[in-house]
């Protein structure tokens, strides 16, 4: 048994500083490389326990932090579709996530999507109040802790600060959540922590990776045990052409070992399972090598969880987005369990209603279960472009119910040929990348065609 480093994704508005966030971590981490520095992985940074005692120094000492975890593991690609698609069975593949505001700003749609998105899939979150180096009369102090920070501003800022907090404490009320500047929580396992940073001047992100590091030791060992014998378990996070070496998968296992020469279980666009032998596993070469170096991979024979790696193979072109990535073994009939996991996405679906299509398998399970909340009823739910065929469905269900001529399309486009059909048909089409300005579109649509 052992313990892995918990997968954190950060969300937010756009705008609001998620790549701010992470660059800084990235950066600074590597400017503590005396300590160990961070791992570069595919689609992720690791960054290892020694390295956030290191940066953080005497602050996490005063919070007893064991060396239980070995790490923190940030998903690279921030944003609430980015948490979507990266799926497990039964939930985000994500343990902990940071929510990032933008403190002078506010709650803006993004965030409450990000918030609900949380909710449904119960992932431990902190709230980060970013940009604090813009409030007015703020005086910098570069990499300080926020404590540190904080106890140097005058009178005034610090109650303007606390204004702002308290604002986001009342917003984060009325979407069913406790809530307290992260010092004055009492709590952590009913309170969420509201942590003030400035993800460009690097104030307050101290506070943000021990305050992680704890909660996970806290609360989430349990989940983060895994068996480092066991047939590999991960997620694939995007399919892509690299030169010389064909079609590669990227994907971040949560569970187990992968080796070469595994014969591993993945789902195609046809939802049938693709069984395929992995030639190689790859990992980014570390930055300084990768300067006097034409490639871009190191090889590697074994990975264990969590690890972000490339994966080359034969006949991995339909494979989509979010499938699982399940090592074969001799306990388990893993083929059916993808397959399982394929029906319950796609055919739990009413007889009537309206077409749902999105990006990857994780944003459509999560559109689908919003709309199931709403009591919405949903026909078919597909993965892709919306098509001719679709199209052709939804004026035939429009003949029956005007209601149901809807498709709800995330984060798809209409395929060129279909444009005119579309146009041509009574068929409406609800799309864009954020769920809930789509839902609200079509909930007005559906109000107007009942008056
Ligand atoms: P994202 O869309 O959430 O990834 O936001 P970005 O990280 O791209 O940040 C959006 C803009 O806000 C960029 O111009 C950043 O430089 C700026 N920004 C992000 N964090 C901070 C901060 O803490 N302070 C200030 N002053 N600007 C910030
Ligand atoms: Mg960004």
């Amino acid at each position: 048994m052992k313990i892995r480093s918990p997968i954190v994704s950060v969300l937010g508005h756009v705008d609001h500083g998620k790549t701010t966030l992470l660059d800084y971590i990235r950066g600074s981490t590597i400017a503590a490389k005396e300590a160990g520095g961070i791992t570069q992985h595919i689609g992720a940074t690791e960054i290892p326990n020694d390295t956030i005692e290191n940066i953080c120094g005497d602050f996490i000492s005063k919070l007893a932090i064991k060396d239980l975890i070995p790490g923190l593991f940030f998903i690279d690609t921030p944003g609430h579709a980015a948490f979507t698609s990266l799926r497990k069975r039964g939930g985000a593949l994500a343990d902990l996530a940071v929510l990032i505001l933008d403190v002078n700003d506010g709650f803006k749609p993004q965030t409450y999507e990000a918030l609900n998105i949380l909710k449904m899939y119960r992932t431990p979150f902190i709230v980060v109040a970013n940009k604090i180096d813009r409030l007015f009369g703020w005086e910098v102090h570069e990499g300080a802790s926020f404590r540190e920070t904080f106890s140097n501003q005058a009178k005034s800022v610090q109650q303007d600060l606390d204004n702002k907090i308290y604002e986001i404490v009342g917003e984060l009320h009325k979407e069913g959540f406790q809530s307290e500047r992260f010092d004055r929580v009492s709590n952590f396992a009913s309170q969420i922590s509201i942590i003030p940073i400035s993800a460009r001047t690097g104030e307050g992100v101290i506070e943000v990776l021990a305050m992680l590091l704890g909660l996970a030791q806290e609360y989430l060992t349990e989940q983060l045990e895994i068996d480092e014998n066991a047939p590999a378990k991960g997620t694939v996070l995007e399919i892509k052409e690299e030169t010389g070496l064909g079609v590669t998968l990227d994907a971040i296992i949560y569970d187990g070992v992968l080796r070469t020469n595994d014969e591993i279980a993945l789902m195609l666009s046809s939802e049938d399972v693709l069984v395929t032998k992995i030639r190689s596993i790859l990992r980014p070469l570390p930055l300084e090598e990768m300067r006097d170096s034409k490639k871009k991979f190191r090889k590697l024979d074994e990975v264990v969880a969590a690890a972000g790696i490339k994966v080359a193979a034969p006949h991995l072109d339909d494979v989509v987005s979010g499938s699982p990535l399940r090592v074969l073994s001799e306990d388990t009939d893993v083929e059916q369990e993808i397959l399982n996991e394929i029906d319950n996405i796609t055919i739990d679906t009413e007889d009537e209603g309206i077409l749902v299509k999105a990006d990857t398998i994780g944003s459509l399970e999560a559109v689908v279960k919003l709309l199931r909340e709403m009591n919405i009823p949903i026909r078919a739910a597909d993965i892709g472009d919306v098509n001719r065929r679709d199209i052709i469905n939804s004026s035939i269900a429009y003949d029956e119910n005007e209601l149901h001529g809807a498709i709800i399309a995330f984060n798809v486009n209409v395929h060129p040929n279909s444009e005119e059909d579309l146009n041509n048909s009574e068929v409406k089409l609800f799309s864009g990348d954020v769920i809930y300005q789509i839902i609200e579109e079509y909930e007005e649509w559906v109000k107007q065609k009942q008056e």
